[in-house]
C-alpha cells in the first residue's frame, strides 16, 4: 500500500507539546506555545511536510467545557501560529472518555489516544503516508498511537514528558528518541532522513 506517494507529516499532540500544558485548558486565553514550536512548524510548512495537531479532549465529555469551546480554543491556536508565519493543517480532537463522560461522549471510540483513529482520519483526508511520518507527544499514549498508525515517534521532555520519560519504553514505540524540545525532535527525524541521501546526491544536500 505504501508505494512512497503519500505525503508526509509530522503529527503534534497538543497541550504539553505545542503548548503549555495546565491541566483541561479551558479557555483560549490560557494558551501559550511552547519555545521553538511556531519555528519549527514554519520550517517544516517549508519543506512541503503536514503539520497535524491530535489530542485528546476528554474534558468534553467529563463536561469541564462545551465541544464548541475547543474550536474557539484551535482558532485562537491558529491565530498564534499564523502570527508567527506557521499552519497547521488539521487539528483532530477526540471529546470522548469510555467510563467518565456524559451523555453521547461517554462511549469507546476510536479516536482517543493510544488508538490511532485520528491519525488514520487525517492520514485519509490529507493523503499523509505514516510510515514517512512523525509523531510527536509527552505521553506514552501519544507514542503508542503514532506506533500503531505507522508512524517513527519521538516523546519530548515537555508538559508530562519527563515523567513519561522514566518508564518509556522507546523500542516498543517505534521511538527516535526522547527531545528536550520538538525543534529538536524534527532536526533528528529530518536527519535520519539525510542519512538515507545517496552520496551522488549530497552536494544538494549542502546549498
Ligand atoms: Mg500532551
Ligand atoms: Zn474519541
Amino acid at each position: 500500500m505504501d508505494d512512497g506517494q503519500g505525503k508526509r507529516a509530522v503529527f503534534l499532540d497538543r497541550d504539553g507539546t505545542v503548548n503549555v500544558e495546565v491541566h483541561y485548558l479551558s479557555q483560549p486565553e490560557q494558551l501559550e506555545l511552547l519555545p521553538t514550536v511556531s519555528e519549527t512548524i514554519a520550517r517544516l510548512n517549508a519543506l512541503g511536510i503536514e503539520v497535524v495537531v491530535v489530542t485528546n479532549q476528554a474534558g468534553v465529555a467529563r463536561g469541564y467545557f462545551p465541544e464548541h469551546r475547543l474550536h474557539a480554543i484551535h482558532d485562537r491556536l491558529q491565530q498564534l501560529l499564523a502570527d508567527e508565519g506557521a499552519r497547521v493543517t488539521g487539528i483532530y480532537y477526540c471529546p470522548h472518555h469510555p467510563s467518565a463522560g456524559l451523555g453521547r461522549y461517554k462511549t469507546v471510540c476510536e479516536c482517543r489516544k493510544p488508538l490511532p483513529g485520528m491519525l488514520q482520519q487525517a492520514a485519509r483526508e490529507h493523503d499523509i503516508d505514516c510510515s514517512r511520518s512523525l509523531m510527536i507527544g509527552d505521553r506514552d499514549s501519544d507514542l503508542q498511537a503514532g506506533a500503531a498508525a505507522g508512524c517513527t515517534t519521538a516523546l519530548v521532555r515537555t508538559g508530562y514528558g519527563q515523567e513519561t520519560s522514566a518508564t518509556l519504553k522507546l523500542d516498543q514505540v517505534r521511538g527516535l528518541g526522547v527531545f528536550t524540545t520538538v525543534e529538536d525532535a524534527v532536526k533528528a527525524w529530518l536527519a535520519l532522513d539525510q542519512n538515507k541521501v545517496l552520496p551522488s546526491d549530497s552536494s544538494l544536500a549542502e546549498e
